[in-house]
């Protein structure tokens, strides 16, 4: 069975746009270890929600680094809110995006090719065909227009992985300490297909995060719908 990426379009039939952050991030890091210094920022859990984290405020302030110890003791404090067994990279963001809003929409909306948004009946639509997975974190935007959509974020998690053939040898081994790939995504993509999860209709690459995956089911039903503004590509299998 094909799987597919979903990407941000490059024609655009409608004029929305979105300036949102999230309510709250983990800071970036430098790694003592690998001597890097970064921030994921594009892996985000909107329906983690932590307002009932005591220390939750300081995730509200964006830093774009912290000593490294400090890092780890803000992601011991997220991590029983998070979903299970996700990693917790520096930049990760986690609640409701939180900002404004104008234009048009289609059903689905990809500023960058890491974060879906859809609309609320798309969603909808979309469960009620049976695509498995889906979960839909509220939004916090305000529109400056009348006849504002709700659009939702979508929640989608690490599983899956690009096929250690497409990665440059030596680069596909993780920073032990930080958890850091410091490759480029390959010009020919594989998918390791004994990795891909057989539960999930959506998912995104567990070694590449900005990916988002999609089943050859979730791709019909998006065709068949009718659902605009978003990119599809097969990606091979190996
Ligand atoms: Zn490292």
């Amino acid at each position: 069975m094909p799987f597919y990426r979903l990407d941000s379009p490059e024609d655009w039939s409608y004029t929305g746009e979105v300036n949102a952050n999230h309510k709250w991030g983990l800071p970036g890091t430098h790694c003592p270890e690998c001597n890097a210094t970064w921030s994921s920022g594009m892996d985000s859990y909107p329906c983690t929600d932590l307002s009932g984290l005591p220390e939750a405020k300081i995730l509200e302030e964006p830093r774009l680094e912290e000593d490294f110890e400090a890092f780890v003791r803000l992601r011991e404090w997220v991590r029983p809110f998070a979903p299970p067994g996700v990693p917790l990279w520096p930049g990760t963001k986690f609640g409701p995006l939180v900002g404004s809003a104008w234009g048009t929409f289609g059903q689905l909306f990809m500023p960058y090719a890491w974060r879906l948004l859809i609309r609320r009946e798309a969603l909808e639509q979309l469960q009620a065909e049976g695509i498995r997975g889906l979960k839909g974190g509220r939004t916090q935007i305000r529109f400056r227009q009348r006849q504002a959509p709700e659009l939702l974020e979508l929640q989608i998690e690490p599983h899956g992985l690009l096929h250690r053939d497409c990665i440059p040898q030596g680069k596909d081994v993780p920073c032990g300490k930080c958890g850091r790939r410091g490759f480029r995504f390959p010009d020919n993509p594989m998918l390791d297909r004994a990795s891909l999860p057989k539960h999930l209709d959506l998912f995104r690459l567990a070694n590449f995060t900005t990916v988002i995956v999609a089943t050859e089911r979730l791709v019909e039903v998006i065709h068949r719908l009718g659902f605009e503004e978003v990119a599809i590509r097969e990606l091979p299998l190996r």
